[in-house]
């Protein structure tokens, strides 16, 4: 493929240009090994939701794929029952469509439950597999240890025609799960623990989701992978690295149930991050203990989660570029990937004025029940995005942090005596504070200069702070929810990430500009000063929006000069 198509791949979807995969693709391309083949799949298992990690294995099959102009398999990795479920199944396609992948071919591996089970048997008739009924724990015993050797099973030996007897009467449910199982038989001295004959079928009385209860005996991953990738006529088939020790085994299961040309495993390193849980268990559990509400809680590092906090696929995507593909382990920060949403969102999304911590501003001098509607630039960055009309009114609402009775000094805000802009508005200068009966300061009085109207070019006289603020009589109302990390390091030197009981805060009494009415649901806004908000998918209704903040303005990503 040519270096403009290349680039022109990257520009439109932010697929990774090159990488050491594509190094050995682009050798098994020139050596003709699979002919001009690529072929990838993605082969979640049904067992949760995807996170973030899956979404850089996604982008890295699906955008090989793509690169060489080849295809890519939607595969469930359903061999495992008892813990898979068709919701995931459906959230799976769903996130997969989302970040903007088609498959080729949605497949499901416990389709091939019957080939598999065939090879199986020619294993069995090839002296190449035995059925063992030691328990789990001897096989355990039996196998050795790193620099000890394993102990070969007493029935290892056993006739051939046992073996397949057995076999086909485990299949046909006559024994009990854990009582007896299918191995290979490969080398009990073997330095690589995998091959210290593996186990290739276990009974297991299971329900599933797929094939109901037709089996009882299901295939182990290092089995039933190597052949559902050779059954797909997959060429490369990307995983992570902690199966780099099992990639002999997956090509002895290959090459003993003769396929020509089988497929080629290939290892990645997968992706960790800072404040973020990677592992379906984990985020299971969080669910499960409802320390979260739910797998597409906006906290999650799931798939659904970011796309509910407002992250856009191409975000995702340009993140998955930036932190490339390597073979080496490493821990990626966090920032990074709030530096691909604000990059995304900084053209994209309306900059309007919110109040989410209000505070009632009078204007003593502006007239009574009169609207004045003002205009504001849409994005100040981006002019294409037109402008707005902003209401203008004699009561007002401001942040009550921008407000400060006793201010330090370099304080530029709103004090008493003080003037400031009112952001695409006038002056307003702060004459007097009202307090309740304890003394909280309830309300501010202020005058404006009717002659500092923004836009009008009004050089009279200079004020070093501009805050924003929105009508207490033209506006919507909103519940607006802020995020912290669900899990961080109590000190900066602590090994452990823990669960942060404070990271979700809800602010039910924000106002914001009158023009939000037209918000839609997954509407992504730029909160003036406070940073980019979606409005909820879910908890929105026709009478109440709900936003969640998806990341403030402030970049440590930049700052850090990583
Ligand atoms: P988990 O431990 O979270 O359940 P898994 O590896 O068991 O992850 P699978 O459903 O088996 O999840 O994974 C589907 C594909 O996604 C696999 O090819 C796997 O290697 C890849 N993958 C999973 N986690 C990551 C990650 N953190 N970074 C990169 N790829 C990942
Ligand atoms: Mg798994």
């Amino acid at each position: 493929m040519s270096l403009e198509n290349d680039k022109k791949l990257n520009a439109e979807s932010g697929i990774i240009q090159s990488n050491f995969i594509h190094n050995i693709i682009d050798e098994d391309l020139k050596n003709g090994a699979y002919g001009q083949r690529v072929y990838t799949r993605f082969p979640p298992e049904p067992n949760g939701y995807l996170h973030i990690g899956h979404a850089k294995s996604i982008c890295l099959n699906f955008g090989t794929a793509q690169k060489y102009s080849g295809k890519c398999n939607l595969r469930f990795d359903d061999t495992n029952p008892v813990k898979e479920d068709v919701e995931y199944v459906d959230s799976i396609m769903e996130d997969v469509k989302w970040l903007g992948f088609q498959w080729d071919e949605l497949l499901f591996a416990s389709d091939y439950f019957d080939e598999m089970y065939n090879l199986a048997v020619g294993l069995i008739k090839d002296g190449k597999a035995y059925v063992c009924e030691l328990s789990a724990e001897a096989i355990k015993e039996y196998r050795g240890t790193y620099d000890k050797p394993g102990k070969e099973s007493p029935y290892r030996e056993r006739p051939v025609e046992e073996s397949l007897d057995l076999f086909e009467r485990m299949k046909n449910g006559e024994f009990k799960d854990g009582q007896m199982v299918l191995r290979a038989k490969i080398d009990m001295s073997s330095p690589n623990m995998n091959m210290r004959d593996p186990v290739l079928y276990r009974i297991a009385h299971a329900h599933h989701h797929r094939t109901g209860d037709s089996w009882c005996i299901y295939p182990m991953y290092d089995y039933a992978h190597p052949l559902e990738d050779a059954v797909e006529n997959i060429t490369h088939s990307i995983c992570t690295l902690e199966f780099e020790a099992h990639r002999p085994l997956y090509d002895w299961v290959l090459k003993e149930t003769k396929w020509k040309n089988p497929p080629k495993q290939i290892e990645f390193a997968r992706l960790e991050m800072t404040n973020m849980i990677m592992s379906k268990r984990h985020l299971k559990k969080l669910v499960d203990e409802k320390l979260v509400d739910g797998w597409d809680d906006p906290r999650m590092s799931t798939i659904s989660g970011l796309r509910r906090r407002g992250y856009t696929p191409e975000s995702i995507r340009s993140f998955a570029d930036k932190i490339g593909v390597s073979k080496a382990n490493s821990t990626v920060d966090i920032s990074l990937l709030e530096h691909c949403i604000r990059e995304d969102l900084k053209m994209k999304a309306s900059r309007k004025m919110a109040v989410l911590n209000p505070l009632k501003l009078v204007i003593t001098n502006y007239p009574e029940g009169e609207v004045e509607w003002l205009e504001g630039e849409n994005n100040s960055e981006n002019e294409e995005m037109g402008t707005r009309k902003i209401p203008f009114t004699k009561e007002l609402y401001i942040e009550q942090d921008d407000f400060m009775e006793n201010p330090p000094s370099k304080y530029y805000r709103l004090f008493p005596g003080n003037e400031v802009r009112l952001r695409n508005a006038y002056f307003v200068k702060c004459e007097e504070v009202i307090k309740d009966e304890a003394g909280n300061i309830i309300e501010i009085r202020c005058t404006y200069d009717p002659q500092t109207k923004s836009g009008t070019g009004f050089t009279g006289r200079k004020v070093k702070g501009t805050i924003h603020w929105v009508s207490a009589t033209e506006n919507v109302k909103a519940t607006v929810r802020l995020y912290d990390y669900l899990f961080i390091k109590e000190n900066e030197d602590d090994e452990e990430y823990k669960y942060n009981n404070n990271s979700k805060k809800v602010l039910k009494d924000c106002y914001l500009e009158k023009s939000f009415e037209s918000a839609q649901k997954d509407e992504k806004f730029q909160f003036t000063r406070h940073g980019y908000f979606v409005v909820d998918t879910k908890d929105t209704t026709e009478n109440q929006l709900v936003f969640n903040q998806i990341v403030s303005l402030k970049d440590s990503f930049n700052k850090k000069g990583k």
